[in-house]
C-alpha cells in the first residue's frame, strides 16, 4: 500500500514511520488516539482521486483530514485505514467579486480566505474560534459555525457549488454557482456529513460584504443567570445581533492570565460579548436597546471597544479561550450541545451542579445567542479515575440538554465521541434512514466508518443479526 500510494503521489507525501504517525493520532478531542495505517498528502484532486480509487479497489476503509481541529474524533483512522490528508490542497483557485462567490481547494485555511477577499471589501462570514488553523474543507465536513453565525448562518448557508470524489473515486458536482440548483439540495446533505460521503476537492462559496459600520459591546455580570437571562431577552426584543457570545468567570481568569488577555473583568461571574453591526444609525439605534437592557438585567459595566484595535483585542480573548485554557491543565475536553435560548439559565445551573458533584475544572465559553453551549472540563488524561469522571460528567450534560428540548451537538459534529449519544436524539428507524443515506454515497461504509451512527443501534441491526 505504502508503494503504491508513493507511486501515485511521490514517497515523500507518504507517511508510515510510526513516529510520523504519532502527529495523526488524535484530533481536538482529547479522549480518542489511534494510530493510522499510512498517512497520504494528495497534491491536487486527480490525486486524490486515484488515493480514492486505489482505495476501492483494495477495498480500504479511508478517513479524510484537513487541519485537525475537530472535537468529536471525527479525524482520527483506525491502523486498518489509510488517512488522506488534505493540507497541500490549499490553493485559493478564483475570486469573483463582481458575482461574490469564491472557488477554492478544501485545505484552505479559513481565515485565509477572509483576508485574501478584503481588498474587495467581502468576508467569508462563518468564523469558526479555530479559524486561524481549520480547513474549509473540515467546515464543509462539519457544517462549522462560529460566533458570527448567529446572524448569518453557518456553513451550510454559504457553501453553493461542491466537487466530491465519491467512495468508488467517481467525481462528482453538486449544486451550482448560482446557489439556486433544481433537484434536491444535495450541497445541504453534503455539507455537515462529516467524511462518510466522499471527499470535497473543490468548494464553491459565498462572499459578503463587509458590514458598514459594527459596534462590539462587553458587559460583565454578577450571575450567570443574569448574563443568561440578558441573551434571551436581547433576542426576545427582535435584536439579532451578528454575535452574542458568552464566557464565566473560569474562562476569564484563564484569557486575562495568558497572552491573549484582552481586559475582561475577572471578578464577574460572566461576561457577554456583543456585535452589532449594519447601517450606522441602525447600528446606534440597537445598541442603546441592548445596552438598555443588559443593564435591566443586572450588568455592572457595559463598554463598547472604542478602536479597531480594541475589538481585535475582545475577540482575540474570546477565539482563543480554549487555548488559554491549555495552562489549566493537559487536557481539555470541549463539549458541544445546544438548548433552546429560554433554557440558558437553567442549564448553565444544571452544569454547575453537575462540576461539583463530580469535582471537575469546567470553564464555559459558548455562542449563547444560539444556545449552543460549550462546556469546557480541563483534565489529565493520564490519571485514569480522572478521565472517567469527564465521560460520566459529559454525558450527563447531553442528557441535560437533551431532556432541556436540546440536542447532542451544535457544530462540532458526532463523529466518534457523540455517537454512543445518537439514541438519546434518534430512534432505530431514523437511524437507519441516516444509515440508508450514507450507503447511497457509500455502499460498502468504508469513507470514515465507525463514526456518527451507531450501526448497533438501526432497527434493521436490531431487527435482523443477519443483517450484520
Ligand atoms: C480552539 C478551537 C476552537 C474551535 N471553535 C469552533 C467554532 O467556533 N465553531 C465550530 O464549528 N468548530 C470549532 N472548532 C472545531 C473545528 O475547528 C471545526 O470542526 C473545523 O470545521 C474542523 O476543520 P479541520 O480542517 O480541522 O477538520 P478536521 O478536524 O481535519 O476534520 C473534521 C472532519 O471533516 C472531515 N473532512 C476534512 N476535510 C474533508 C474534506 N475535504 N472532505 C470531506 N471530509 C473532510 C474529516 O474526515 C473529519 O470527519 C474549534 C476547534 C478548536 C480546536
Amino acid at each position: 500500500m505504502v508503494d503504491a500510494l508513493g507511486r501515485i503521489v511521490g514517497p515523500r507525501w507518504v507517511r508510515h514511520r510510526r513516529a510520523e504517525l504519532a502527529t495523526y493520532t488524535m484530533d481536538g478531542l482529547p479522549t480518542r488516539e489511534s494510530y493510522p495505517g499510512v498517512v497520504v498528502m494528495p497534491g491536487s484532486t486527480a490525486e486524490v482521486r486515484e488515493v480514492v480509487r486505489l482505495m476501492h479497489l483494495t477495498g480500504t476503509p479511508f478517513v479524510a483530514r484537513g487541519a485537525g481541529t475537530g472535537l468529536s474524533g471525527g479525524a482520527v483512522a483506525d491502523p486498518d485505514a489509510v488517512l488522506i490528508a488534505l493540507t497541500r490542497l490549499n490553493r485559493i483557485l478564483q475570486v469573483d467579486p463582481r458575482r461574490r462567490r469564491a472557488t477554492l481547494q478544501p485545505g484552505v485555511v479559513n481565515a485565509r480566505l477572509s483576508e485574501a477577499v478584503l481588498p474587495h471589501g467581502l468576508h467569508y462570514v462563518p468564523d469558526p474560534s479555530s479559524q486561524a488553523a481549520c480547513t474549509v474543507g473540515g467546515n464543509v465536513a462539519e457544517n462549522a459555525g462560529g460566533p458570527h453565525c448567529l446572524k448569518y448562518g453557518v456553513t451550510t448557508n454559504h457553501v453553493v457549488e461542491l466537487e466530491v470524489v465519491l467512495p468508488d473515486a467517481a467525481v462528482i458536482r453538486l449544486g451550482s454557482r448560482q446557489g439556486e440548483p433544481w433537484g434536491p439540495d444535495l450541497v445541504g446533505l453534503f455539507v455537515g456529513s462529516e467524511g462518510m460521503f466522499g471527499i470535497a476537492t473543490e468548494i464553491v462559496v459565498r462572499l459578503e460584504p463587509i458590514p458598514s459600520s459594527v459596534r462590539t459591546m462587553l458587559a460583565d455580570f454578577s450571575t450567570v443567570r443574569g448574563a443568561s437571562e440578558a441573551v434571551s431577552a436581547i433576542i426576545g426584543a427582535g435584536i439579532v445581533p451578528a454575535a452574542l457570545e458568552m464566557m464565566d468567570q473560569a474562562c476569564v481568569e484563564a484569557v486575562e492570565a495568558s497572552i491573549y488577555a484582552a481586559g475582561y473583568p475577572t471578578d464577574a461571574a460572566a461576561v457577554l460579548l456583543v456585535e452589532l453591526d449594519g447601517g450606522a444609525d441602525a447600528v446606534e439605534a440597537e445598541a442603546t436597546t441592548v445596552e438598555t437592557i443588559l443593564r435591566a438585567r443586572g450588568a455592572r459595566e457595559v463598554r463598547s471597544a472604542s478602536t479597531p484595535a480594541d475589538r481585535a483585542r475582545l475577540w482575540q480573548g474570546r477565539k482563543k479561550a480554549f487555548g488559554a485554557m491549555g495552562r489549566i491543565a493537559p487536557d481539555l475536553a470541549v463539549q458541544d450541545a445546544v438548548v433552546p435560548r429560554s433554557a440558558l439559565p437553567d442549564i448553565m445551573d444544571r452544569i454547575e451542579e453537575i462540576r461539583g458533584r463530580h469535582h471537575l475544572a469546567i470553564s464555559n465559553v459558548f455562542h449563547a445567542g444560539d444556545g449552543n453551549l460549550h462546556p469546557n472540563i480541563s483534565f489529565d488524561r493520564r490519571d485514569p479515575e480522572l478521565a472517567d469522571r469527564v465521560q460520566v460528567a459529559c454525558r450527563e450534560i447531553m442528557a441535560a440538554c437533551v431532556a432541556a428540548g436540546g440536542s447532542i451537538t451544535g457544530e462540532h459534529g458526532v463523529g466518534s465521541d457523540k455517537i454512543d449519544y445518537m439514541p438519546l436524539i434518534f430512534d432505530g428507524d431514523t437511524l437507519s434512514a441516516m444509515r440508508a443515506v450514507r450507503l447511497a454515497f457509500d455502499p460498502d461504509e468504508r469513507a470514515n466508518p465507525g463514526k456518527v451512527v451507531p450501526l448497533h443501534a438501526c432497527r434493521e441491526w436490531r431487527a435482523t443479526p443477519a443483517a450484520r
